[in-house]
């Protein structure tokens, strides 16, 4: 298609138009068709279709290509060079289909153009053999094979009588796109060619003037230039407007949540009364660090407020969140009011409760309530909570049970709040008094650097705990692979037993299954137990283990009677074996960075230093990152950069909206400016009501929800 056929186009930042600024804005997105289904398509093709999160034409032009093949000119056959990624006209001279000895199929041409001949392969598309008769002219675009001389893996082909070299120079920059089962990229290129005229109605949300002081181009001309660029330089282009556009979206509604919480949204007042923080502070074996005090002091400003506290809380393992989080839920004691926390397992649980139990130095009764609580105890916790005998509880996702209710909650308390998804947080914050919204402190074990909190939590108040605790010293990180590596980290983990200490032992993830995990976990520990660790005593947890035998298995080794403990990774986060000094992770590839910077905070927390060992390729940067980096932020940042935010984060397991076109953190330059003009206008303008923000509030509407629903949610 030429260029002047299609819609607008830019090259260069769009020029202001003084006719657009001066009528204002349009007040109310047009209909559209965008909206409308796809027209004519096979049941197959709309379920593969569906399955991309295309429903409609404006879904279609909105699934971006992720890179463009170069066809702006045909090659001829004697000037490729091996490995060159060509377009070729061609005549076909004789085609066979044939097996290769590995049993793929294979489908020959030898073709030919006016200087030149090769063979042409088609991989596992015999069907290609009867369509292409000797004759044929076909347009192939593939690459030269970098083995076998003369010879061009085919990607795609068309069949074109007549066709010559210059016809094929204005097919272009062609967008490749996302594909399954069920509909190529070639397909989807059709589709997006005939939806093609509708990009013209594609709401513009941002204001003509934003667009012009960022110089960034109409989101129809970009809608275009994103699929059919003229060059590599204005689909880039074309992408960052679109980007910039969800991104500002993303933060006006994390800004505005923000706003209607503080604006309309109330919470039980939790003044500092100092009846029982003052006494228990004084009563803890250690002083609180200067940044516990600060977080603390934070926190006590947001109870007192009247208004929900909704604060992260983020600092290492070791950093003593837990302790902040008592601080907090004391305050609601105080305030005669309950508080809950929530942990993702029930080891979680289990360990935190304990915690909580020995700073408490028994004095305050708090329970326990998870899917394996016996019924007769349940009945009594839940009385309990219901009648307000019972002030601080602390549990699983069993605390949002419908039968789960609260005379009077007033903190909810969420540890590695990235494991649960929105709706599990939202359900136990319900279950305030009718009209009160709860304060909930937000515990994160992984730092998160700022910008992705922009991204992801926006709307949270954040504090961050820095440095560890007096006393606690980096743990030396060693990646270890081969025998010779293996035999002399199990002697200093001997050595270290002989002095008296203890050693986790962690087995490899297995995500796809918990049953085979708990079946290597079994093996490892009866292997150790046979052989390096034959003098020593050898405990086994995993997930699949019921909770009693969970239960023995930590006893013993939390009281010193087992020397090491074989470990999933259920482990990752929460236990506190202040006498363990060594840890050693099997396979220790298959983890995350911060996976693994959590698993060696569970090591050296006690007076003495901590050995963590890495079984794995040292060459691996991830793993050499862990050997030479200790600052969890620092980690986080690499690990943001080698596997991507939504990795990271985990929004993937929760299946939230993932960002469409925004890429990080290639694009954090562009979030933080989207977060700093989202600022901007709600300051002017906090709920999206005049004239030029009407269109961008209707795009965040149609995105995460009305006003309406945001309040009252
Ligand atoms: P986190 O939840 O951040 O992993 P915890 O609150 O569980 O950390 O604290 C880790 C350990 O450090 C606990 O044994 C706790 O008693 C101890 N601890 C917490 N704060 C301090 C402090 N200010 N000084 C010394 N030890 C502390
Ligand atoms: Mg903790």
């Amino acid at each position: 298609m030429a260029a002047a056929d299609g819609p607008l186009r830019f090259a260069t930042p769009q020029p202001l138009d003084h006719d657009e600024l001066s009528a204002g804005a349009r007040t109310a997105p047009r209909p559209s068709r965008l909206g409308e289904p796809l027209p004519r398509t096979s049941k197959r093709t709309a379920a593969a279709l569906e399955s991309l999160g295309i429903g409609s034409l404006g879904d279609l032009l909105e699934h971006l290509p992720f890179r463009h093949e170069d066809r702006r000119e045909a090659r001829p056959i004697a000037s490729l060079a091996p490995g060159e990624q060509a377009t070729v006209i061609a005549d076909v001279r004789r085609i066979a289909r044939r097996r290769t000895r590995g049993r793929v199929s294979l489908v020959e041409a030898t073709v030919v153009d006016d200087g030149g001949t090769m063979k042409a392969v088609w991989f596992n598309q015999p069907w290609v053999a009867d369509k292409l008769p000797s004759g044929t002219r076909v347009v192939l675009h593939g690459r030269a094979d970098t083995r076998r001389r003369n010879s061009f893996v085919v990607s795609t082909y068309e069949v074109a009588p007549g066709v010559t070299a210059e016809d094929v120079g204005a097919e272009g920059l062609t967008p490749i796109y996302p594909a399954t089962e069920g509909v190529t990229s070639d397909r989807l290129r059709e589709l997006v060619k005939r939806a093609r005229p509708l990009e013209r109605e594609s709401v513009e949300a941002l204001p003509a003037l934003m667009r012009a002081s960022q110089g960034l181009p109409e989101r129809a001309a970009a809608l275009d230039a994103v699929h059919f660029p003229e060059d590599e330089l204005e689909t880039e282009l074309a992408r960052r407007r679109l980007a910039f556009e969800e991104l500002l979206v993303l933060e006006l509604e994390y800004l505005a949540r923000r706003h209607a919480r503080e604006e309309s949204l109330a919470a039980a007042e939790l003044p500092a009364t100092d009846a029982l923080v003052r006494e228990w502070v004084k009563s803890l074996p250690f002083r609180l660090t200067r940044d516990q005090q600060r977080a603390a002091a934070d926190i006590d400003a947001d109870l007192a407020s009247g208004r929900p506290m909704q604060r992260l809380l983020m600092g290492e393992v070791g950093s003593g969140k837990t302790v902040v989080a008592l601080h907090a839920m004391l305050r609601a004691r105080e305030n005669d009011r309950q508080a809950a926390l929530m942990a993702p397992t029930e080891t979680l649980a289990e360990q935190h409760l304990g915690t909580l139990d020995r700073l408490l130095g028994g004095h305050l009764p708090i329970a326990l309530l998870t899917s394996s609580t016996p019924p007769a105890r349940r009945r009594d916790v839940l009385a309990r909570l219901d009648s307000g005998e019972l002030g601080m509880v602390v549990g699983t996702h069993a605390l949002i049970e419908e039968s789960v209710e609260f005379r009077d909650l007033a903190l909810v308390v969420v540890d590695e709040q990235h494991r649960f998804g929105v709706r599990q947080r939202s359900a136990l914050e319900d279950k305030a008094p009718p009209g009160l919204s709860p304060h909930v402190l937000h515990l994160t074990a992984t730092p998160i650097p700022r910008t992705f909190r922009l991204m992801r939590y926006g709307d949270l108040d954040c504090t961050v705990l820095r440095g560890l605790p007096a006393g606690r010293r980096p743990v030396d990180t060693h990646v270890v692979d081969g025998a010779r590596g293996r035999e002399r980290a199990y002697e200093r983990a001997r050595e270290e037993i002989a002095a008296g200490r203890q050693v986790f032992v962690v087995c490899p993830l297995v995500e796809e299954s918990d049953t085979l995990q708990a079946r290597a976990a079994t093996a490892e520990a009866e292997r150790l137990a046979r052989t390096d660790f034959r003098q020593q005593r050898v405990e086994l947890i995993h997930g699949q283990m019921a909770a009693r035998r969970k239960a023995e298995a930590m006893r013993a080794f939390a009281s010193g009677e087992a020397d090491v403990l074989v470990a999933t990774s259920v482990i990752e986060v929460g236990i506190d074996v202040p006498n363990a000094t060594v840890m050693l992770v099997e396979s220790a590839e298959r983890y995350g960075v911060s996976q693994l910077h959590q698993l060696r905070g569970r090591v050296g927390r006690g007076e003495h230093a901590g050995l963590c060992i890495l079984f794995g390729d040292p060459s691996l940067p991830r793993l050499r990152a862990l050997a030479e980096e200790s600052d969890g932020f620092k980690l986080a940042e690499v690990d943001l950069a080698i596997r991507g935010a939504g990795e990271v984060l985990g929004t993937r397991q929760h299946g939230e909206r993932e960002l469409r076109v925004a890429r990080l953190p290639d694009d954090i330059p562009l979030l933080e400016r989207a977060h700093e003009l989202a600022e901007g206008i709600l300051v002017q303008d906090p709920h999206l009501e005049e004239p030029e923000h009407a269109l961008l509030d209707a795009v965040r509407a149609a995105r995460f929800g009305t006003r309406a629903e945001r309040i009252a949610a």
